[in-house]
């Protein structure tokens, strides 16, 4: 086939049977025309996912419109100065518009009302590149890629003031509910930050346990469990893996008014 469209590509299983990534096979199927398209569409769901990766990989086309006030040219974020942006007073949804850069990011810092945003994207549409300028190098060659969020809607009820309001409602119920508007109204993938850990926080909480530890010369590896049995009670275990014989040493560690630590030599088959 000459052009194929996915949808929805983000809910796409990573594999299909033993054929593999059924997106890659996808491309395949439309490589015996010389003007072969695969198009693949979604709503994004997490960062890193299929169509945040493909995105990121591509030219990342946004769509440039112009301030009627004072012709400043830029894309649209969400709450971002550097950009035009959805602004608001108050937490009152009635207020929403949107706003220009201030002037020493290059605009004015005026705000513009929601009939005249949708006349600047449907004049943004009459230029020869309909409104769609790369922002990046793309990765791969013929790799487009065209962001769309909400703020780009000149039909139906989606307008400043509705996006305000559920942006409100949203932080108000919580992660969820923010994850769905940042994913269906931004069209940005979700990052999960209660679970990233930043490497400086962990490198931050090392301790010197002194000469009360011994670890082995040969051990290539320190791994520290935690077992938290009540809510005043911490056990830790650190063990040492030597990988290239299969064993391992245990150091146990237990908290007191002084450190105490045994090094147990006694080996431990690891098998897998
Ligand atoms: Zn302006």
């Amino acid at each position: 086939m000459r052009v194929a469209l996915a949808d929805d590509v983000d809910r796409f299983p990573p594999v299909v049977g033993d054929e593999g990534d059924p997106a890659a096979l996808l491309v395949q199927r439309t490589t015996t025309f010389h003007d072969g398209l695969t198009i693949f569409v979604s709503t994004p769901t997490l960062a890193g996912g299929r169509i945040d990766t493909l995105y990121a990989r591509s030219d990342q086309r946004r769509y440039v419109m112009t301030c009627p006030r004072c012709g400043y040219a830029d894309w649209i974020a969400w709450n971002d100065p550097a950009h035009f942006r959805i602004a608001f007073d108050a937490r009152d949804p009635a207020t929403a518009r949107l706003q220009c850069p201030d002037p020493e990011r290059g605009g004015c810092g005026a705000g513009v009302s929601d009939p005249e945003r949708r006349l600047m994207i449907v004049a943004a549409a009459a230029r020869p590149d309909r409104g769609w300028r790369p922002t990046a190098t793309a990765q791969e060659p013929g790799l487009i890629g065209f962001h769309l969020p909400a703020m780009l809607a000149t039909l139906g009820s989606i307008s400043a003031n509705s996006l305000v309001a559920e942006w409100l409602s949203a932080r108000q119920r919580g992660r969820e509910s923010l994850r769905v508007f940042l994913n269906t109204r931004l069209a940005e993938g979700w990052e999960d930050r209660g679970v990233k850990i930043e490497p400086h926080t962990l490198l931050a909480r090392r301790e010197d346990y002194g000469e009360a530890v011994e670890v082995p010369a040969a051990a290539p590896a320190l791994l520290c469990i935690t077992l938290i049995h009540k809510f005043s009670q911490l056990n830790f275990y650190r063990r040492i893996f030597l990988i290239n014989q299969l064993k391992c040493w245990s150091i146990n560690l237990s908290m007191g008014a002084v450190f105490t630590a045994t090094l147990s030599t006694k080996n431990k088959e690891v098998r897998d």
